[in-house]
């Protein structure tokens, strides 16, 4: 028998749509890439996103095509998450820190029709734009007095202000089918190609409510919430749903990440959450190192992407009275799979015995299951001790990359490429990586592009490229080379090599030559051994 209630989908312009009606004059505050701060409301931002989905359509963009965006977090960038998602069109955040030729062939992947981007990244879209085909308009998210002139770019630059300005405010968000594409984001993970994850509206809003949960990010209305994680990147964790579903106020840090500028934005704007990595959080804590009563405001922080150290735990916790909550996830899973929140019996425990519960990833929120597996595939104990391929399936969980040939899934489940155990409480903490990547201050470095690069060096015989741990970024390239005989190749002109032909910031750190790299049966690389031998190189010099 049919259930008989309301059918309504679950929708992204309905999270606007309760934000201007419930709380509309709530404030989303963003500091610009001009350096100022600008400020307006939940309603002005629900009136711009019309604006902008009307200047769309006018834009030709059709339903389903793909909106690119190349921008920090700010107020230009949010009307856009709704505008292009909440119209039926498909919302494609771009990483500007990717590199010119990665960026055109996501471009060109996801055929974006149109590319947003704030005006810092005038000069990456200059040198992108020769390489793609599929733009057919740029816009700079800018006033028309900013507007740059003689820019030189093959397709016509138009004005977000002007976009606005120009169209009209009514504008009927469309009764889409809840599993329509919303927002597209490509993860740089485990091959040299990024693989595109299509989220749909109903995957969006039901993560916004279980990211919400108490348990989980712990977000409220009387929250004033700072997304330093990037909008760029995962959604910025969906934040930005989540602040618009509870109606919290939004802090946005633009390009300003620094620790001094974040510290003051948290005491101006009164921020009592924040989210980011492990690397942005060493700035903010540096900068108030030895200042007494800092954070007048902030009572939580969330950390993730990358392990949370416990002596960082400690010194939000112990110093400045922030609470850590360690949260772990994936832009596949849409990201938020796991976080780290107390049972009632683990509140009686030592310090050091919740430092110990902190430093793991966490407990599913509703709507991810997970489990962990063996060699043959068998589940294995949550006992604490034995460690297993992590696997998860849930509502907002990837089932295929976009316009990939590759399957996605094993049997139901998507395999994280984390190695992971779990105890008895349902917590689980990360041991270990399967996947062969490298995760640098919260970015993925793809080993296979470095050690593509190195094999056009004509003197190298075999290179492999892996994360070696790394005290500020979490991890840093390594690469091992083994010379072809005779050669006189100095670790620094291999190094030199790199320049232009990768992201800077994705350039090994250093170069280990090596007389042999150990095979597997399949004459495979075996990456692990290197792994073991290498990964405290950083560390220790060796
Ligand atoms: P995000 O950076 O938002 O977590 P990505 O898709 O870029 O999303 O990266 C996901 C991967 O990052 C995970 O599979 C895992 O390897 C690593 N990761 C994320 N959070 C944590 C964490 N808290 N601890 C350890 N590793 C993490």
């Amino acid at each position: 028998m049919e259930g008989l209630m309301m059918q309504q989908p679950l929708l992204v312009a309905s999270l606007l749509q309760h934000a201007e009606r419930h709380h509309g004059t709530q404030e989303i505050v963003s500091r610009r890439v001009e350096g100022d701060i600008h400020r307006y409301q939940y309603r002005d931002l629900a009136r711009r996103a019309r604006r902008l989905a009307n200047a769309l359509a006018g834009l030709g963009i059709a339903p389903g095509e793909r909106v690119g965006t190349l921008a920090w977090n700010g107020y230009r960038h949010l009307e856009l998450y709704f505008a292009a998602s909440g119209s039926g069109a498909v919302l494609h955040t771009l990483n500007p820190r990717l590199h010119v030729e990665q960026l055109a062939y996501i471009i060109e992947h996801a055929e974006d029709r149109v590319i947003f981007f704030d005006l810092s990244f005038l000069a990456l879209i200059q040198s992108v734009a020769p390489h793609v085909k599929s733009p057919k308009v740029f816009v700079a998210m800018t006033d028309r007095e900013h507007m740059p002139h003689a820019h030189g770019l093959p397709i016509p630059l138009l004005c977000h202000e002007d976009l606005i300005d120009l169209h009209s405010d009514v504008f009927e968000w469309p009764a889409l089918d809840e599993n329509t594409a919303s927002s597209l984001c490509y993860t740089s993970g485990t091959t040299a190609r990024p693989k595109g994850v299509l989220y749909s509206h109903r995957s969006t809003v039901l993560h916004t409510y279980a990211a919400a949960l108490p348990d989980s990010l712990n977000c409220a209305a009387r929250d004033v919430i700072l997304p330093v994680v990037p909008m760029f990147h995962v959604n910025a964790w969906g934040l930005p749903y989540i602040a618009a579903m509870v109606g919290a106020k939004l802090v946005l840090p633009g390009p300003a990440l620094d620790g001094k500028s974040l510290y003051e934005l948290i005491e101006a704007e009164q921020v009592t959450v924040s989210a980011g990595v492990p690397t942005v959080w060493q700035g903010l804590l540096a900068h108030v190192e030895g200042m007494a009563g800092a954070f007048s405001s902030m009572r939580r922080t969330i950390i993730g992407g990358a392990p949370c150290p416990t002596a960082m735990t400690a010194a939000f916790q112990e110093r400045h009275r922030v609470d850590v909550l360690h949260a772990w996830g994936m832009t596949e899973l849409s990201p938020v799979g796991t976080v780290c929140s107390f049972r009632s019996h683990q509140l009686s425990l030592s310090t050091e015995e919740r430092y110990a519960v902190q430093a793991k990833q966490g407990r599913p929120v509703f709507g991810i299951d997970m489990k962990i597996t063996g060699a043959d595939g068998e589940e294995l104990a949550w006992d604490n001790a034995a460690a297993g391929d992590l696997l998860v399936r849930g509502h907002w969980v990837t089932r295929h990359y976009f316009r990939s040939d590759e399957p996605a899934l094993q049997e139901g489940w998507f395999p994280t490429g984390d190695v992971a155990r779990i105890d008895a409480d349902g917590f689980m903490q990360i041991t270990d990586r399967s996947k062969d990547v490298i995760k640098s201050g919260g970015e993925w470095i793809s080993s296979t592009e470095i050690e593509n690069v190195a094999y056009l060096h004509p003197e190298v015989t075999s290179a492999v490229c892996i994360a070696a741990r790394h005290p500020k970024w979490d991890e840093r390239p390594l690469l091992l080379v083994v010379k072809k005989p005779d050669s006189t190749l100095a670790a620094d002109e291999l190094l030199g090599f790199f320049d232009n032909k990768v992201a800077k910031w994705c350039k090994p750190d250093a170069v280990v030559f090596v007389e042999t790299v150990p095979l597997g049966a399949t004459g495979k690389v075996l990456k692990n051994q290197l792994r073991d031998q290498f990964s405290n190189y950083y560390l220790t010099g060796s």
